[in-house]
């Protein structure tokens, strides 16, 4: 029988979430775009849920939603532990702990976007109950770049961990100021911007040197941690520079710095790694764009994701260098860019605002824009919409997709490119012309790096688990022992010990749920919401209102039958009668000889009851809801 634990409720007159919590107070502030641009080229695990077999909802248990972590001792003398809090089952929501003795360091803070499996829910955060139970000991957050998977719960956890001081490299710390501006209520953030390649001392266990990696956006940084087992290389987002498979000296430079460097755990992106061979160069793609935007006959618009900054930032310097002015539209992209502008990382001459696009030559304007995933709202979509305020497509445009499909997103993709083909304009996307390049390397990439470090352990990271799996296995083939390799999971408790000579994974496990952001409210307790707005989706609500005479249990009146995405209620009359036959004997037959007439019961009789009859006649099985009323 049913057992999810859906309290009844009024819905006209005292509204209460599924817990009980009043709502009233909450002001819900969902997102409107259903499809957001993720990390520049990394997959997602989006894609369309499949609809559930009416058993398995029914089946479900209430779940525990009160979890205490379970105990977990402190680490023995002479241990380091490390704790992927998230980034190891999705891609999104990175966090990684480092502990020994009584200190800890945490490296990103990163936050997941919604799939279509949390339908309504803005981000998702790592669970940081493991770091809340050990504030006192957090002693520093790092941040290796300023992507959103890496940075993205810093205002919604800071507090949690403690508020230790956030290190990253300039680009991360200006964006992380720049959108902790958007929490005033969050207390303030101690941000330390880190210059060069100097050493930073944390506590008594932990110095950390910084080095430059190649990724998508400015100032990323690889992590050497040196600790009393040893020192760590963390390394996340990245990709190797190459000349047709040949590192550039840039990249050996980067790496140079490993030659005279034992390491005792080595940690990698896993992003790509299932893709073969190296990935395609950003100045390939650039290359391509420089070349269509020299000789493109009209306008050039060219969507990308905001995240792509060091793209934004060349293809501001090639219009500049063909005389054409650049006009930016979308709300992300305009806020990297005016850090862009800060940071003087491109003169500005040539930037317009968008509304002065009409007032020079179609060939001499480049408009940079965000959307091209297809979300709803976004520029693109409101181009092909033909509700943009200032561009209208005309047939002499040119559109690059500058942008790979984000997996889970190809149908509003296919949908804006029909709207924008139908307007006649001339499209061009990756997969005709090498107009984009991810910021994770490819298999091979990922390889030559394993190749400049030499390591003992290595765990695979930034992947879903089957990617981390391929990962491993590559580290395999390059002669890492299998035994020397952890693939973790979101929790796993992984301890070096013995000056770094063994390795093993605790059998507990760190608290490692989503934590969701709705709106206004923050926790687990969401997918008991999240899993009422899937049934409401799919199957609609029904609701029953009853009139009882408190003294008799018989019915007042005919029960008012109130329904929204079920059936169409006017065709359905047999339905309805038979539902209201069904209410008024079931009601009467469980008040018979009840005194007091105890409405909980009632209510529950009701609803399995009716919920059945539904199912039965119908195949669907919509929440619901009896309004039992005593008069
Ligand atoms: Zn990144
Ligand atoms: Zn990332």
């Amino acid at each position: 029988m049913n057992t999810t634990p859906r309290v009844n409720q009024q819905p006209h007159s005292s509204p209460h979430n599924t817990q009980g919590a009043p709502l009233a107070h909450q002001k819900h502030v969902s997102s409107t775009s259903r499809h957001k641009h993720r990390d520049g080229g990394r997959g997602g695990n989006g894609g369309h849920r499949g609809r559930k077999p009416m058993q398995t909802r029914m089946n479900r248990q209430p779940e525990n939603l009160d979890k205490k972590s379970p105990l977990i001792p402190p680490p023995a003398p002479g241990v380091l532990r490390v704790v992927p809090l998230g980034g190891t089952e999705e891609i999104g929501k990175n966090m990684t702990v480092l502990e020994y003795g009584d200190e800890i360091i945490v490296i990103d803070a990163g936050f997941q976007f919604s799939e279509a499996e949390t339908p309504g829910i803005d981000y998702i955060l790592p669970d940081v109950t493991y770091l809340k139970e050990r504030k006192a000991k957090v002693k520093a957050l790092f941040i290796t770049h300023g992507h959103y998977d890496h940075i993205g719960a810093i205002p919604y956890i800071i507090e949690d961990m403690g508020n230790p001081p956030i290190y990253s490299r300039e680009f991360g710390s200006m964006i992380i100021q720049k959108r902790q501006m958007e929490f005033p209520d969050v207390a303030p953030i101690d941000m330390h911007t880190i210059r060069g390649t100097e050493t930073i001392k944390i506590g008594q266990h932990f110095s950390i040197t910084f080095f430059p990696i190649s990724h998508a956006i400015p100032d990323s940084m690889g992590l050497l941690i040196e600790t009393p087992v040893g020192t760590v290389a963390f390394v996340e987002d990245v990709r190797v520079d190459h000349i047709d498979g040949k590192p550039t000296d840039k990249e050996k430079e980067h790496y140079a710095f490993f030659k005279d460097k034992n390491i005792v755990l080595f940690t990698l992106d896993s992003t790509s790694v299932e893709k073969p061979g190296f990935s395609l160069p950003e100045s390939k793609a650039l290359g391509t764009i420089d070349t269509i935007l020299k000789d493109v006959p009209g306008r050039l618009i060219i969507g990308t994701f905001a995240s792509q900054v060091e793209r934004v930032i060349q293809i501001i310097n090639i219009a500049q260098k063909y005389n054409k002015m650049i006009a930016v539209d979308g709300r992300s992209m305009k806020t990297n860019l005016e850090i862009v502008k800060l940071l003087k990382l491109v003169k500005f001459d040539n930037i317009i605002p968008i509304e002065e696009i009409d007032k020079y030559p179609a060939n001499k304007i480049v408009i940079l824009a965000t959307g091209a995933q297809g979300e709803e709202y976004s520029v693109f979509d409101r181009i092909a919409n033909k509700t943009h305020k200032y561009i209208t497509l005309a047939k002499s445009d040119t559109v690059i997709f500058s942008s790979s499909v984000i997996p889970g997103n190809e149908r509003s993709i296919t949908k804006l490119k029909d709207s924008l083909y139908r307007q006649e304009a001339h499209i061009i996307t990756y997969t005709d012309s090498a107009v984009h390049a991810s910021g994770h390397g490819n298999r091979d990439e990922l390889g030559w790096i394993h190749q400049q470090i030499k390591y003992r352990y290595f765990m695979p990271l930034h992947g879903h688990h089957f990617m981390l799996r391929i990962h491993a296995e590559l580290a395999e083939t390059l002669g890492t022992p299998k035994e020397n390799i952890v693939i973790p999971d979101n929790g796993s408790i992984i301890e070096i010990s013995e000056q770094g000579t063994k390795i093993n994974v605790r059998k507990e496990k760190a608290p490692s749920g989503s934590i969701m952001v709705d709106g206004f409210s923050i926790g687990e307790h969401q997918k008991v919401v999240i899993r009422d707005r899937q049934t409401l989706a799919e199957d609609g609500i029904f609701v029953i209102v009853v009139s009882v005479n408190p003294r008799t249990g018989k019915l007042r009146k005919s029960p008012d039958i109130i329904s929204r995405g079920f059936v169409y209620l006017k065709e359905q009359q047999e339905l309805i009668a038979g539902a209201r036959t069904l209410v008024t004997k079931t009601v009467e037959k469980t008040t018979h000889g009840m005194q007091p007439i105890n409405f909980d019961i009632v209510k529950t009789v009701v609803t399995d009851d009716v919920r059945r009859f539904l199912f039965q006649k119908t195949g669907k099985s919509p929440i619901v809801i009896p309004v039992v009323i005593g008069v």
